[in-house]
């Protein structure tokens, strides 16, 4: 048993702290609004009143906040992780962010005596839910290890890719792959529709071909029913794919199917929907094809 700090109680990280908590560990959470956190103590948690509160005791800290700012500005200053954590402890950071500030904030916990692993995940709502997602984790191959046990109470799939940063990177790439992904399947449904095929029907034969993908498992339905309650907001993964696209400029790698969809993403954001599921790129498929319904 170990106790944990999580702190950014949103989408992921309010469900990964129920699970950790159901694993038998003592977790103190703590989020900017109040309503979240009364959530987890309903299940069990411990509710902080400040970061500083949250981390005082931990030995492991999970963090679970939007983007590279948002890490930076729970991290830093007098009230921040870094200058409130137990020497010796373990920094998880769990968002998806930038590799380069990964790295730079794994060198500033190591100067405040933390041990900073970036362990991004995958997997959506559900698997955070359900306690199945997949971990990409970068870091020393001893620190994994000391904290492999919390992972595996939140995921099914940890696995180390590699040094600091490295996690970040491959996530980057995950995002990639699946915002692709969404944007195909959106082309094929609307496609499907406008010849008047059973979409349904459809999907199910299509899911045990070659293009059966977990977006078609998991997104078709809503996307068949036009329904975009997040899930992953188009937000997020608007700034995943400035990640991505970054990343690969960095590397000298071209992505030009990555950029178009970036570029998709951004409209679909620009238009509004910033706060819909990242499956609502079909809306931008219908109305690009003059068949909006919404
Ligand atoms: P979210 O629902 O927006 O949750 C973020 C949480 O962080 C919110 O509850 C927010 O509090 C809190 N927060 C932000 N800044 C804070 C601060 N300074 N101090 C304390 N709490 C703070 O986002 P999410 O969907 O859980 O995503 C979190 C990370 O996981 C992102 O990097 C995302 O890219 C990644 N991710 C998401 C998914 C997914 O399907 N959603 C899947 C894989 C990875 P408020 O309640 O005040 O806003």
């Amino acid at each position: 048993m170990t106790h944990i700090a999580v702190i950014g109680l949103g989408i992921m990280g309010l469900p990964m702290a129920i699970n950790l908590v159901k694993a038998g560990h003592t977790v103190s959470g703590f989020n900017r609004s109040q309503d979240k956190i009364d959530k987890l103590v309903a299940k069990g948690g411990a509710g902080a009143s400040s970061i500083a509160d949250a981390v005082a005791d931990a030995d492991v800290i999970i963090t679970m906040v939007p983007d590279s700012p948002d890490v930076e500005a729970v991290v830093g200053g007098a009230d921040g992780v870094f200058a409130n954590a137990k020497p010796g402890a373990y920094w998880v950071d769990a968002s998806t962010i930038r590799p380069d500030v990964s790295v730079r904030l794994a060198a500033e916990a190591a100067e405040a005596g933390l041990k900073a692993i970036d362990a991004p995940v995958s997997g959506g709502e559900a698997g955070a839910i359900e306690g199945t997602l997949s971990i990409m984790v970068g870091g020393e191959a001893a620190d994994v290890e000391a904290v492999r046990s919390v992972l595996d109470a939140v995921g099914s799939t940890v696995v180390h890719v590699g040094p600091t940063g490295s996690g970040q990177t491959v996530k980057a790439a995950n995002q990639l792959i699946v915002a692709g992904t969404i944007q195909l399947v959106a082309e094929a449904l609307v496609f499907l529709e406008a010849h008047k095929v059973d979409t349904e029907a459809a999907v199910k034969v299509l899911a045990g071909g070659l293009a059966g993908n977990r977006i078609l498992d998991r997104k078709a339905a809503g996307m068949i029913a036009r329904t975009f309650e997040p899930g992953f907001r188009v937000d997020l993964h608007h700034k995943d794919l400035g990640i991505v696209t970054a990343a690969a400029r960095e590397a000298g790698v071209a992505i030009p199917l990555g950029a178009m969809t970036a570029q998709l993403m951004g409209a679909l954001r620009a238009e509004g929907h910033g706060s819909l599921d990242h499956s609502a790129l079909l809306l931008l498929v219908e109305q690009l094809s003059g068949r909006s319904s919404k």
